[in-house]
């Protein structure tokens, strides 16, 4: 056992295995009828995906464990990864953790939307959302389909990413039923998620703010409230042997492409000349580039990240996806800068490149 195990119950261990199953799933588009149905599956302990501003989520009733338990059985997920649970009004928080100024003040300045605050839990919230963990993670999310469901449900979902465990998140409806057909009964299709990686999550426990996962809410923008934040210094590099992961989630391998994704940084001119010398000795490959660089590549296949940062976020997992769709076995990816929405794409993509990044 690892030394960032300790602590944690025995049960949170093993990987809960999926059974096999025969479900048939079905991709509605949100409207009342599907709605209705969604909260019949939910409230009678079953599991829904549904999408949000950042990726589809995988929703349980976040009271009831025999829920909680099949969310971890569809996605074979790790079960010592918890969950975010998710609320429609900020008052549905009261009754899951202890409530504070700096909640308040931050659920203020950006709820609804991508921003996942860990607070101390209440008893309320069963062991097996939290992980065996004293914080519960705890979001307010802003999709109007989302916010929708929430609301119809009145109860708080608990919700991780709606992908089987180890694939990219999903940012499509299509994406969900990739990776979980025939183990949950109904997708609600609401379209293509805005922003395309996970919400960022804080931790409010200490002195300090501090981000141990990046997303769209930067450190920068939560600073302008609490005064600081800081970011977890393994948000950018791997864990090293015996350093204990801020969030349970960094200890696993995520966003990982079948192909092998190498990364380069430097000036964007030798960027492109190292990464074309690659590509032509490679055979067959692919580049991933931001778009105002696409010239520098002639006409090798080149996978366009877009104008900027956002765009790129969107874009990610998608084109993370499609490599493998179409068999890629070798990628070339250029960086982004690490500030702004920046430091999300370059955390999801380093770990997609299992920090195989190429000083140029
Ligand atoms: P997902 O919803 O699949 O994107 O995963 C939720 C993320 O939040 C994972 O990286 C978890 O490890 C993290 N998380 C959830 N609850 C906690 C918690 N109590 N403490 C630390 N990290 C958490
Ligand atoms: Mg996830």
């Amino acid at each position: 056992m690892s030394s960032d195990n300790q602590g944690l119950v025995p049960y949170f261990h093993f990987v809960i295995q999926t059974e096999i199953s025969a479900m048939r799933t079905e991709i509605e588009e949100v409207n009342d009828a599907s709605l209705k149905k969604a909260v019949r599956l939910l409230a009678g302990g079953g599991v829904v995906a549904f999408a949000t501003e950042t990726v589809y989520g995988l929703g349980g009733h976040a009271l009831n464990e025999q829920a909680v338990l099949e969310i971890f059985r569809a996605k074979q997920r790790p079960a010592d990864n918890p969950l975010i649970v998710h609320i429609s009004r900020v008052e549905q928080a009261f009754a899951l953790c202890r409530w504070n100024d700096v909640a308040q003040s931050l659920a203020e300045a950006f709820w609804p939307g991508p921003l996942t605050l860990l607070l101390p839990k209440k008893d309320t919230v069963p062991d097996i959302v939290t992980a065996g963990l004293g914080t519960v993670a705890i979001r307010l999310p802003s999709h109007p389909a989302a916010r929708a469901l929430l609301e119809a449900c009145g109860f708080p979902i608990a919700a991780p990413s709606a992908n089987r465990s180890g694939r990219p998140s999903p940012t499509t409806a299509r994406h969900v039923y990739e990776d979980l057909n025939g183990l949950i009964p109904l997708i609600l299709d609401g379209g293509s998620c805005e922003v395309g990686l996970e919400s960022t999550v804080l931790d409010i426990s200490g002195e300090t703010p501090v981000i141990l996962r990046p997303g769209a809410v930067t450190a920068e923008q939560v600073a302008m409230v609490t005064g600081s934040c800081d970011v977890a210094p393994s948000v950018m590099r791997p864990l090293k042997p015996g350093e204990s992961a801020p969030s349970p989630g960094m200890r696993h391998r995520h966003y990982a492409p079948k192909g092998r994704l190498t990364l380069f940084s430097g000036e964007p001119e030798a960027v492109a000349k190292e990464i074309v010398r690659r590509y032509d000795a490679a055979g067959s490959a692919r580049i991933l580039a931001m778009h105002a660089h696409l010239p520098l590549y002639g006409d090798r296949l080149i996978s366009d990240l877009g104008e900027d940062a956002a765009s790129a976020a969107h874009r990610l997992f998608y084109l993370l996806r499609a490599f493998d769709e179409q068999g890629i076995e070798e990628i070339y990816g250029e960086t982004l800068p690490p500030s702004g929405l920046g430091l999300a794409v370059m955390n999801r993509l380093a770990r997609a490149a299992a920090f195989n990044i190429v000083e140029v």
